[in-house]
């Protein structure tokens, strides 16, 4: 969704605003001017008062505190203190001037010093007046002095101003600073501005709540962010801004599900229907987990509402999505409608379709693949098949969004790896049906939960949070080259034991030349290491083609090569449970998320599995992290919100979807239970107040309103 509101919409809002003088330009600002009031406009987006107030120090210097001369003690301490101003020295050197003076305290001194803009500072020091001096103080020998002080002169009448004061720093551009949009400039403007009698806002947040939530209103926190007179204000404004940026965050996605719920139809399956009850029946291969039951059932109450579901399913590798989404395919199925799922590369695609296939195999139900290299023929059987409604699943890639490809009635599409395809590949696959199909969007890279609350906040979310059991937790060990031969052996053995063993090489899209030759070199020393007819050796790379590739697979997967060297390709979906052993070269260059994938590859057996990092010896802060992270957890929840803290949301999400991320107050990483607790809350207020309609909730109505038309951030909101 968009956050932003148009302009025209902006301006509305602030009319809403008790006092006009916030509606009005900056340039109406006495003591701005039209000249500056232009400058802060372009560069700062700023156009009217109640716009410049959202203009929101990031810093605050403490000046009411008053350090006698006498109690400066350490080096490099910022004090404020005071004196009487003696010995204005001008003395000229190598380079420029030197200013100096002194300022003087119950016969306390210390030494004033300018290096550069001695003409306009000498103007301002009169020998004997009194001075009130802010900065930093250095030491030489037992003398004390300040460099570049901030200076002001304290004159009898003006004592009531110099009382001291917390002083709000905003962050204004250098350039803007050499065009006279000073901090001292925007403090004389805005002053005056909050602490007016009428300065008073619109209040965004329904009573109750502020006084529920022990907030503070709207308006003390902004007069508390320019003007503060304590310290804690400044935290207390800044909480509530930043309460209220989450509150129509979460507002928004929110009441947008609801309104999508009830705007489009969705085709509803009355019963789970027979091919699912036989095959839950008599076809099951395992017990399904706890959370595998909970999820179906989440699942089966969707698409009985009547409203189209679109629910995100995460699970970690190996926690067993397949098999529920087959069995949701079996409802669609079992409701005379039909199914898709589809893939982000072709050997999942295949792997999904042997897998389905294979388990539907005795049950009277078609299942077939489309790929990219599905031969014309075939394809065109299969179009036909689709459209009479005599296939019942399609699997494939993304050619199954191609315009040609059309349905009798598609009632269920699932998307697996949802972060490869965009919301536009998604969105084609609704019109491929007159009610919109159920979407299931399936992901093992668990998305961290702040994310999933605002990046996915309008989707469902069922989680998968229990491995199928028997599992044994995978061992993951990190090694140098020097270990290199430990790790051959170690192979070895394992193979000696009937097990399988993977071997991934980085393939950056930007080495990639470099990174072809390392897999190469590699595969060939491993085929000297070891050597057939004792050992067979399969290689996978994205430069071969299909056939050849599916080929390598086949082999590994019967068994006929025991250790497959290969690039990411594998990364995701393949299962062969007998490898037992993941190694992973150059591990360093890989990210969380795809170590987690690969390292997913094993374990999917009954025998105990490894998986070992190699990198070089030094490492890069953030690439220890990783794997002494990848050591220590199992979890890709966990590693997902490490991965957050290293990379931030715009990297991890990509930038397709930070829009909705650009938080002013909040922080994506720090505020996840804070973001859980106002997400309830706002549930709960939907839930008693659905179209908003209440008195007490007018304020966020207005409000929402105006921010779901159009063109500007939460900060002017919140
Ligand atoms: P992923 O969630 O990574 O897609 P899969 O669906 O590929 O996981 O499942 C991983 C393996 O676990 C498969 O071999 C699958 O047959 C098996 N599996 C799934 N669910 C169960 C279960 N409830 N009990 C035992 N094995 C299961
Ligand atoms: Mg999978």
């Amino acid at each position: 969704m968009d956050y932003f509101i148009q302009r025209s919409n902006l301006d509305k809002f602030v009319r809403m605003q008790a006092s006009s003088i916030l509606a009005s330009p900056i340039s109406a600002i006495k003591g701005l001017g039209p000249k500056r009031a232009v400058i802060i406009e372009r560069e700062l987006s700023i156009r009217t008062v109640y716009e410049l107030l959202f203009f929101i120090p990031n810093r605050y210097i403490d000046k009411r505190a008053l350090t006698p001369i006498s109690s400066i003690t350490l080096e490099n301490s910022i004090v404020q203190t005071q004196g009487i101003l003696q010995n204005i020295k001008l003395v000229k050197q190598a380079k420029g001037y030197r200013l100096s003076a002194e300022l003087i305290d119950n016969n306390h001194r210390l030494e004033l010093v300018w290096f550069k803009g001695h003409q306009y500072i000498e103007k301002q020091l009169k020998e004997g007046q009194s001075y009130k001096v802010y900065g930093k103080v250095s030491r030489f020998q037992d003398r004390f002095s300040m460099a570049h002080p901030e200076l002001s002169q304290i004159s009898i009448q003006s004592e009531q101003d110099f009382r001291g004061h917390i002083e709000p720093l905003y962050p204004i551009p250098e350039k803007l600073q050499k065009d006279g949009i000073t901090q001292r400039l925007l403090r004389s403007i805005l002053q005056p501005i909050v602490k007016s009698i009428d300065f008073k806002l619109y209040e965004t947040l329904p009573a109750y709540i502020v006084k529920e939530q022990l907030l503070i209103d709207k308006t003390s926190a902004l007069v508390h962010l320019h003007a503060p007179t304590q310290m804690q204000e400044t935290q207390r404004a800044l909480d509530r801004l930043k309460f209220e940026e989450l509150f129509y965050m979460q507002l928004g996605l929110l009441y947008r599900k609801i309104q999508q719920k009830t705007a489009i139809k969705g085709q509803r399956f009355e019963a789970v229907g027979t091919p699912f009850l036989t095959f839950y029946e008599s076809h099951l291969p395992f017990e399904l987990t706890g959370a595998q039951k909970r999820v179906l059932r989440e699942i089966r109450n969707d698409m009985g509402s009547g409203l189209q579901m679109n629910r995100l399913l995460q699970g970690d590798v190996g926690s067993g999505k397949t098999m529920v989404a087959l069995m949701a395919c079996l409802i669609a199925i079992g409701n005379e409608s039909q199914a898709c799922i589809v893939a982000p590369t072709e050997i999942l695609a295949q792997q999904h379709y042997q897998d389905i296939a294979s388990k539907l195999a005795t049950l009277k139900i078609s299942v077939k693949l489309l790929t990219g290299s599905t031969p014309k023929k075939e394809r065109t059987v299969l179009h036909e098949e689709l459209r009479s409604g005599a296939l019942h699943i399609l699997i494939g890639t993304h050619a199954v969004f191609e315009d040609m490809v059309t349905f009798k009635n598609l009632g269920l599409a699932i998307i697996d790896e949802q972060h490869r395809f965009g919301v536009a590949q998604r969105s084609k696959l609704w019109k491929k049906a007159e009610v919109p199909p159920h979407i299931l969007v399936m992901t093992a890279t668990p998305i961290p939960r702040t994310l999933a609350m605002s990046t996915y906040g309008d989707l469902d979310i069922s989680i998968i949070d229990e491995l199928p059991p028997g599992r044994t937790p995978i061992i993951t060990s990190h090694r140098t080259d020097r270990s290199r031969l430990k790790v051959f052996g170690f192979i070895r053995e394992q193979i000696k034991l009937g097990r399988q063993v993977y071997i991934v090489y980085p393939l950056i899209q930007e080495s990639a030349a470099l990174d072809y030759k390392d897999l190469m070199d590699g595969y060939e020393s491993l085929c000297r290491e070891f050597p057939s007819p004792e050992y067979a050796l399969s290689i996978l790379h994205g430069q071969m083609s299909a056939e050849a590739k599916q080929y390598e697979m086949n082999q590994f997967e019967n068994g006929t090569t025991q250790i497959m060297v290969a690039t990411t390709v594998i990364e995701v979906g393949v299962n062969v449970p007998n490898a037992t052993v993941m190694i992973i070269e150059s591990a360093e260059r890989f990210g969380l998320a795809q170590l987690h994938q690969l390292r997913g590859r094993v374990g999917r057996g009954a025998h105990q599995s490894y998986c070992i990092l190699m990198t070089k010896d030094n490492l890069s802060e953030d690439a220890r992290t990783r794997i002494q992270s990848m050591v220590k957890y199992r979890s890709g929840f966990d590693l997902s919100e490490i991965d957050l803290r290293l990379r931030g949301p715009g990297d991890l999400m990509g930038t397709q979807q930070s829009g909705s991320l650009q938080l002013k107050f909040a922080d994506l990483v720090d505020d996840v239970a804070l973001m859980s607790t106002i997400r309830a809350l706002v549930q709960a207020l939907l839930e008693k107040d659905e179209t908003l309609a209440l008195q007490e909730h007018q304020c966020v109505r207005s409000t929402l309103q105006m921010l779901m038309r159009g063109k500007l951030l939460w900060s002017y909101i919140s």
